[in-house]
């Protein structure tokens, strides 16, 4: 007797506390990186779709709206308290349909419940500020409103953190919300939205609408949207960033990146080749704060450079639900493609391969997408891929002379997500942050991710907008000034 397989599961979207169909014909297969398996099928989902989740959360909102700050946080503490209780669940979810390590997608839960934390102080964030008598009897007041209808489209790299930059902020100010995930890794948010379900929110609150760029567009499109966050790749971010404000809306939008680190030669060498090894090759280097070129400074070169090599090459790669597996595969199959040919170009335009992760095949995963920690010595500072966002396990190294030529290699890059240094010197450092043109600064951090309470930046191509995810800069997005200028007359007051 054969059995037969179980149905692939089609996902629906999240619409007015409801799970409905999608009304696209359009279907992707959501794959397992390590094994190839199929998963999921996720609808590509069209205009029809948005447009249910724009009017349901649009309905939503004047009630929402009214709806004291103090209840809006109830459902987010009840929030935080399911999400702890499930993030094992969720976190093998992540590693099951991105590839990250068991204990990588733990951690970025971590990060996903302190943001759920730091929303539940809206009632004191999201005070305004007044002034009695700007002029006799005249008082000023600044109100912070909710905007109404605000979406997210978020990427492939963090299926669980990123929503988190914008879901419990936007809600906690009093906005109904549409999350769009990405099509590679939908399963995380289908499980965090079984979670919302159970929190208590009036219908249309939050709202989940699976697709791609149709979506997208009509996200972006529809009048009653008023806002619209985005983490992604550049050309995306700059596109939706340009369509965004065609039709007149708040937009902030995170894109892609090329991080350095400078290694100076008093630098902790052996905490250096630790903390730089884990952010070059954590997440297979699919981190857009994941360091991707390492400047040495004088005799760091040599001292680095060995320890770097000696500490890639022994990490271990496999499927990240496994023990011990400190590496995942990277997210498809033409990731890896474009990985493994980027290492070539970069060979071509001058650079030495140390360690090459090229045609790398996991016992028992040969269908995986694996590309072992690769470094690439003697990278010309001028060469495209010294500035080419990679994003896969790939280390550049590139020699200075000094901190002025190392910080003018940072100064060419047309990215600034993310720049760190490794010293024991503070002059250097103070140098360092205050000259480095980048809106993530590490000083002997590898990953300097901002905590939920200070905006997530980002600079030049690797952010369009002004206000940030996360703490104030959320706030501040989510809401409108709103400013009273009031004067009552003295006899009408006397009256009572
Ligand atoms: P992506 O740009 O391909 O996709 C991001 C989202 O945009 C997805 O939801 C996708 O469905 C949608 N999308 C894709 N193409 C679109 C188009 N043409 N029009 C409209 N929408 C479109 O990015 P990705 O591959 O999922 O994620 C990796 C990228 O994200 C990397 O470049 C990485 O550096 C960047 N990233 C940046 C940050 C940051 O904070 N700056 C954080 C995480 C990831």
């Amino acid at each position: 007797m054969t059995v037969a397989a179980p149905p692939i599961a089609r996902l629906t979207n999240f619409i007015n506390g409801q799970w409905n169909d999608s009304h696209s014909s359009e279907w992707r297969d959501v794959v397992n990186p390590a094994t190839g398996e199929t998963l999921a099928s996720v609808p590509m989902g069209d205009a029809a779709d948005v447009n249910a989740a724009v009017e349901a959360a649009a309905a939503a909102f004047p009630e929402w709206r009214r709806t004291p700050p103090e209840d809006r946080i109830q459902p987010l503490f009840k929030l935080k308290m399911l999400l702890e209780e499930h993030i094992d669940d969720i976190a093998r979810i992540i590693t099951t349909e991105n590839g990250k390590t068991f204990a990588e997608a733990k951690a970025e839960m971590r990060r996903a419940i302190e943001n759920v934390e730091v929303a539940c102080g809206i009632p004191i964030m999201m005070q305004g500020y007044n002034l009695e008598d700007v002029a006799r009897g005249i008082d000023e007041i600044m109100i912070r409103q909710p905007l109404g209808v605000v979406a997210a489209i978020v990427p492939f790299n963090f299926p669980g953190m990123i929503a988190f930059w914008y879901l419990p902020y936007a809600i906690a100010t009093g906005n109904t919300f549409i999350l769009k995930p990405s099509e590679r890794v939908p399963l995380t948010m289908r499980c965090v939205y079984e979670l919302l379900e159970k929190i208590g929110l009036p219908k249309g609150v939050v709202n989940l609408a699976n697709g791609g760029k149709t979506a997208v567009d009509a996200l972006i499109d529809h009048p009653k949207v008023r806002a619209i966050s985005f983490v992604g790749s550049t050309p995306v971010a700059r596109y939706i960033y340009a369509r965004s404000a065609e039709k007149g809306k708040r937009c902030q939008c995170q894109g892609g990146a090329k991080n350095h680190v400078i290694v100076l030669p008093d630098a902790d060498m052996p905490m250096a080749t630790q903390i730089i090894s884990d952010s070059a090759f954590g997440c297979a280097g699919q981190r857009c704060l994941a360091v991707s070129v390492a400047v040495t400074i004088g005799e760091a070169q040599k001292t680095f450079r060995d320890s770097i090599a000696d500490a890639a090459s022994t990490l271990k790669v496999g499927n990240g639900l496994q023990d011990g597996v400190q590496m995942g595969p990277v997210i498809t199959p033409q990731s890896k493609q474009r990985i493994e040919s980027l290492i070539a170009a970069g060979e071509k335009q001058g650079a030495r391969v140390l360690l090459d992760g090229r045609n790398t095949k996991i016992p028992k995963h040969e269908s995986g997408n694996f590309v072992k920690p690769t470094i690439l010595d003697d990278v010309p500072a001028t060469s495209e891929l010294a500035d080419t966002e990679i994003f896969g396990p790939v280390l550049s190294l590139i020699h200075a002379d000094d901190l002025d030529q190392a910080l003018n290699f940072l100064g060419r890059s047309a990215y600034g997500n993310q720049a760190s240094l490794f010293t024991s010197s503070g002059s250097a450092a103070r140098r360092f942050r205050y000259e480095a043109p980048a809106g993530n600064i590490g000083i002997n951090i590898g990953v300097a991710a901002p905590m939920a309470y200070f905006p997530f930046s980002g600079w030049k191509n690797s952010f369009f907008g002004d206000l940030h995810g996360q703490g104030r800069d959320a706030i501040e997005f989510y809401t409108d000034k709103k400013v009273v200028v009031e004067r009552w007359a003295k006899e009408q007051s006397r009256k009572f």
